[in-house]
């Protein structure tokens, strides 16, 4: 049985709240200034921390971010004027190469955002048993001000400044999408990487989440929402654990609150959908809207895109005020949008008995503290949206071997399906039927191995956490469940390479 101690790190924090950029800071909100998204993951880490017996000075390296590059480039704009373009890339730990994790393009990234979210990418793939390190990459831009062009040049920069300082390749540093940014990107950075480096075999390994037919792999896109939903389905799976929430166990008929329907957010919302969850009010950054009876998800995408808006979707109401969405009666909430959604400011108020961080730090510290006080289950980001980096490592495990997942065993599953078809007709004598033959003679192809292998990961990983959070006997929340492992992890690693006891 663990038990918390003082934190040995109470005094150790890497949080440096700035902007980074001397004479460039970005107006923030009076909530922003005051809450470090570093701090937050560091309180967390110490939180966790505390019920472990590592060295003192181990637990300082697994926390500390081991290298942050800074960097300035002019963009020549359409009009022939010139900008000064600021970016980050934070390499969290090394304990495992290549590190890993997304770029985002915003207005609000800074340096200390891209490190809290590094850090936040090693914790995740420890926790997912994905053999990676962490990292975050950041573009200070609002891609709406920017033309295809623009954003082409901007990325293309952005990798050129990355491969001359040793800061991406396959066996370094793998970026991948995040807020912002998508298969396009991914394909710039594939192409000017590989132009530099020209002789690299693997040279398509140095980013995931690009299209399919350029090195990508099928399901990438759907794969952190679809994530989100494995973990969601396996938290309300144990009747004991729905009971003490007051639910009762399955996705069935489930009221779901959903914030961003982006990339995520809508894969997140379909795919619970599909596994009988309701979804009963989505919000967007232009306001939110709800719909008792259940939004249909394919249909408010159709709205979304032909209007531009979620807002105005038929049959449903506008909120008063967008934030409103979060204090919803409801049985699961999703934030999965941007941090810091859930604070003191509203905590009290959420009415879900589940917060499912899809998105990554939508819940302060202070805030996740009192949900668990109340009972609320957080099952945490650090944890919950790891399906994207899941199956990031399975599209640089298909770039390092340079075939297609299925290609060699398809066709041959699909013969011993058949032979033994035939056995059991021989056997009882009875002639199969064709929709038999076809339901079951299908040899797995990538999309099928892709979705196996994330669904596997994704239910192991919570049986995981959920374990470790049994045996600290309602001391600790799932968050620090999830830490305590990824802790415990990294510090294997390091111990196994002799340089801490
Ligand atoms: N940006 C995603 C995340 O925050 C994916 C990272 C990756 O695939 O490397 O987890």
């Amino acid at each position: 049985m663990m038990e918390p101690r003082p934190s040995p790190l109470a005094t150790i924090d890497g949080a440096i709240p700035r902007d980074g950029v001397a004479g460039h800071r970005r107006p923030e909100t009076e909530s922003m200034e005051k809450i470090s998204f570093l701090n937050q993951v560091n309180r967390n880490f110490d939180k966790a921390a505390a019920f472990t017996s590592h060295d003192r000075t181990l637990l300082e390296q697994i926390k500390v971010c081991n290298s942050v590059y800074r960097m300035a480039f002019p963009l020549r704009r359409d009009d022939g004027t010139i900008e000064v373009i600021h970016a980050w890339r934070a390499e969290h730990s090394q304990h495992k190469m290549p590190t890993k994790g997304g770029i985002r393009f915003s207005p609000d990234v800074n340096e200390d955002e891209v490190m809290a979210l590094a850090a936040l990418m090693s914790y995740k793939c420890a926790v997912v048993n994905v053999p990676f390190g962490g990292a975050k990459g950041g573009v200070a831009i609002n891609r709406k001000n920017y033309s295809a062009h623009e954003l082409e040049r901007i990325t293309r920069r952005y990798t050129f400044e990355l491969t001359k300082k040793n800061f991406i390749g396959p066996g370094v540093d793998v970026p991948a999408p995040d807020y912002a940014t998508g298969p396009q990107e991914m394909a710039w950075i594939a192409d000017t990487y590989i132009s530099l480096q020209r002789n690299e075999l693997d040279g398509l390994g140095c980013v995931t989440g690009k299209p399919v037919h350029l090195g990508g792999i099928r399901g990438r896109r759907e794969a952190t929402g679809l994530g989100v939903t494995y973990g969601i389905r396996e938290a309300c799976s144990n009747a004991a654990d729905t009971k003490a929430l007051g639910l009762t166990p399955g996705l069935d008929g489930k009221r779901i609150v959903i914030q961003g329907f982006g990339n995520v957010g809508y894969h997140a919302a379909k795919s619970l959908e599909e596994g009988g969850g309701r979804i009963v009010a989505v919000g967007e950054a232009d306001g939110s809207i709800s719909l008792p009876a259940g939004l249909p998800v394919e249909k408010l995408l159709e709205h979304r895109q032909e209007k531009g808006t979620i807002m105005g979707f038929p049959g449903s109401t506008a909120l008063p005020e967008r934030d409103l969405l979060l204090e919803l009666d409801c049985d699961i909430l999703i934030p999965a949008a941007l941090e810091n959604a859930i604070t003191l400011n509203n905590a009290a108020r959420i009415k879900a008995r589940i917060v499912a961080e899809a998105a990554n730090g939508p819940t302060t510290a202070e805030a996740s503290d009192q949900l668990f006080q109340r009972g609320v289950l957080v099952i945490p980001d650090s944890y919950l949206n790891a399906g994207g980096v899941t199956v990031s490592y399975f599209e640089w495990l298909k770039n390092l071997s340079h075939v297609r997942f299925g290609r060699m065993e398809k066709r041959f599953e699909e013969r011993a399906f058949q032979h033994v078809l035939r056995v059991v007709e021989s056997a009882t004598a009875k002639k199969l039927g064709d929709d038999i033959y076809r339901a079951m003679v299908h040899g797995a192809d990538e999309k099928d191995l892709v979705y196996s292998g994330l669904e596997e990961t994704m239910v192991n990983a919570y049986q995981e956490i959920r374990e470790i959070q049994k045996r600290l006997d309602g001391q600790a929340d799932l968050r620090t469940a999830a830490l305590i492992d990824a802790i415990d992890k990294i510090a294997r690693c390091y111990a196994e390479m002799g340089i801490f006891p």
